[in-house]
């Protein structure tokens, strides 16, 4: 073999006796057939075969494999993002003339992607309050095909009977879906309910480390895979293995780090509440919280994300507060290894039950750092909100 040859051919070497604890990463476009044969029959390979780069290597493969054992379901699939999750899931399933119905409270990406795009397949969206069966109920209409939920909802923590939704969806017909990212395959299983769909942006606690975007789609029938498969090939849509190998090695910590943002919500909650520039922490793991029977009764973990409604006045200073934090980054998404806030708006992201008051929510995302940090960093947060 000549040496131009022979920089191109990967030597084969026998792998025997070695065995890693860690993901494998097999980083692949091209996969190649042991002959003719193999190759022309390779379409038939079904979804555990390989056939080419974007349907799946053994890597991502691995990672899907794991959010399937967590949350139940036949298969899962991972997408770019957790919002590319949410985008395929609702194009695999609805076609022109259909009916969809988005919690007012749901992520604001998906409110745009169905005023943007699915309105120009012909998909009808209609919003209905997330905390009312009956107003859900009172929506529904022969054409509706999918009823989306996310609980708790985004930025204001509102929860939602799941279990009575998927009850309803069930007697109508109709598919049902969710966007799990706060509850995480590890705190809340709604295939176990009867959900049908199943998002979870791995971006958040998944992967954990604020350096990867991906999004976990688990179905609960082989047809609804089999329908959201094909749809990803067609739209082109894969992920990268090293992607992969992060999340998976970000998972095997996540039990972990969410149990340690969960305390450490628990010990600056009473901090905020204490403090006359606060009104109201919106959290559902709280007792007293609207939300909280529900989340007792459906949830065994809650993610260390919480929001803060300020006391008439207080927002003025805000600017100079967040600029005194020094263990609080300023940044959006969450579910990473360090602590975030982020002032949100709402108000144009609701239309069932138009926002009132002040249009600005602090979100807040506890991380892995000593909880007596958080604390100092938040009293020095909240002296200056307090000032005059
Ligand atoms: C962050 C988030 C998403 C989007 O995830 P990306 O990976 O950032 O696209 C979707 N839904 C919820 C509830 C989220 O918090």
């Amino acid at each position: 073999m000549r040496d131009a040859t022979t920089c191109v051919i990967t030597p084969v070497i026998d792998e025997s006796g070695f065995k890693a604890l860690g993901p494998t990463i097999h980083r692949a476009s091209t996969i190649v057939f042991e002959d003719a044969e193999a190759y022309a029959t390779r379409a038939k390979r079904g979804p555990d075969g390989f056939s080419y780069g974007l349907y799946g290597t053994p890597t991502t493969r691995a990672l899907a494999a794991r959010i399937t054992a967590l949350a139940g379901g036949a298969r899962s699939y991972l997408v770019p993002s957790g919002q590319g999750g949410n985008a395929t899931a609702l194009l695999a399933v609805l076609s022109h003339g259909d009916h969809l119905l988005l919690p007012d409270t749901c992520y604001p990406a998906m409110r745009s992607f169905a005023a943007e795009e699915l309105v120009r397949f012909g998909i009808v969206t209609e919003h209905y309050d997330p905390t009312s069966i009956a107003d859900l109920k009172s929506r529904l209409r022969p054409e509706t095909a999918l009823i989306w939920c996310e609980s708790p909802g985004s930025s204001t923590l509102e929860m939602q009977d799941l279990r009575a939704v998927a009850r309803l969806a069930q007697e109508a017909g109709v598919l049902v879906g969710i966007d799990n990212t706060w509850g995480t395959c590890l705190g809340l299983k709604p295939i176990g309910f009867g959900f049908d769909i199943v998002v979870e942006a791995l971006t958040k606690y998944a992967a954990g480390h604020s350096d990867v975007l991906m999004g976990a789609v688990t179905l609960r029938t082989e047809a609804l895979a089999e329908k959201l498969r094909g749809s990803l090939g067609r739209l082109g849509i894969g992920v990268s293995p090293d992607d992969c190998a992060l999340v998976l090695r970000g998972m095997e910590t996540m039990p972990l780090r969410m149990a340690q943002s969960t305390r450490g919500a628990e010990a600056l909650i009473p901090l905020l509440q204490a403090s006359p520039a606060v009104d109201r922490v919106l959290w559902p793991a709280l007792p007293g919280d609207p939300g909280h029977a529900l989340w007792k009764r459906d949830f065994t973990a809650a993610a260390g994300v919480f929001s803060v409604l300020l006391a008439p006045g207080a927002s003025d200073r805000l600017n100079a507060a967040l600029d005194r934090l020094t263990t609080f980054a300023i940044g959006a998404s969450w579910g990473g290894t360090r602590s975030l806030i982020a002032p949100m708006s709402v108000a144009p992201f609701r239309s069932v039950q138009p926002w009132t008051g002040e249009d600005l929510v602090l979100r807040i995302s506890v991380g892995v750092e000593d909880v007596a940090d958080l604390q100092d960093d938040i009293l020095s947060f909240l002296s200056v909100l307090e000032a005059d």
